[in-house]
């Protein structure tokens, strides 16, 4: 038997701990982690920056052709920092501002098409861990593991709050509820590519399980999906 890399899709609802999953199991199996929803963050920053009218095709096709994302890794935090157009914008893209907004910029047909563009090009040669809502279902559709992560809504809200109490002590449980509510809404219902389940994704709900426990989980499915079993 022998090892090969592969690619894992982890989508699901806002704050069920897919990037955490997703950062850690990459950790682990010494893959790259990429966390799509930030690219989704930091267009919608580039657009609130600017000014940049969400309905307006013309002018959307113009911001997107000025919007180079990339990610850099960093040593410190063992994760990937996300820069646009060169600059370090991981502690602006989880601003409420950018959370109020970016659902509506992701469900844009040419926003979503640039985002999918270079998340396909970095799935190239595999041995990702990519977290989103259309990971399984559009950018990777033939990945060989495929997570739908799921949780309470009480248990996603309280995470998330914690999580922004942290950087914001004036947010409330309300204004959390509230956000995470209508993302999940508007993710599930638009047009492209709306975020649902892959036939072939297996559904992990996180609610009562620790980090450790998931990721024993996921280290599981994973060396079974990874493992070339040789006959005879
Ligand atoms: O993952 P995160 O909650 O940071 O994602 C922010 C938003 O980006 C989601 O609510 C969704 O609207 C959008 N998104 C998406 N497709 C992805 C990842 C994120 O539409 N693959």
């Amino acid at each position: 038997m022998s090892a090969h890399k592969i690619i894992i899709a982890i989508d699901g609802y806002s704050s069920c701990g897919k990037s955490t999953l997703a950062k850690e199991l990459a950790a682990r199996l010494g893959y790259n982690y990429i966390d799509s929803g930030a690219m989704y963050r930091a267009i919608t920053l580039y657009f609130l920056r600017h000014h940049i009218d969400f309905n307006d095709s013309a002018k959307v096709m113009e911001a997107i052709a000025n919007i180079t994302i990339t990610f850099a890794f960093n040593e410190k935090t063992q994760s990937s920092d996300i820069h646009l157009n060169d600059e370090d914008v991981a502690l602006y893209i989880r601003d409420m501002i950018v959370s109020e907004k970016v659902s509506q910029v992701a469900a844009i047909r040419e926003v979503r098409s640039f985002a999918v563009a270079q998340q396909k090009r970095m799935g190239r040669k595999k041995g990702i861990v990519m977290d989103g809502r259309d990971i399984g279902t559009a950018v990777f559709p033939t990945a060989e593991l495929k997570i739908f992560m799921t949780a309470d809504p009480e248990v996603r809200v309280m995470r998330r709050f914690k999580e922004m109490y942290a950087t914001n002590p004036n947010i409330t449980i309300d204004e959390v509820r509230h956000n995470l509510e209508l993302r999940d809404y508007i993710d599930s219902t638009r047009e492209e590519s709306p975020l649902h389940q892959a036939k072939d994704a297996i559904l992990l709900n996180n609610s009562s399980l620790t980090r450790q426990e998931q990721l024993d989980i996921v280290l599981e499915w994973t060396k079974d999906r990874a493992t070339t079993k040789v006959a005879g």
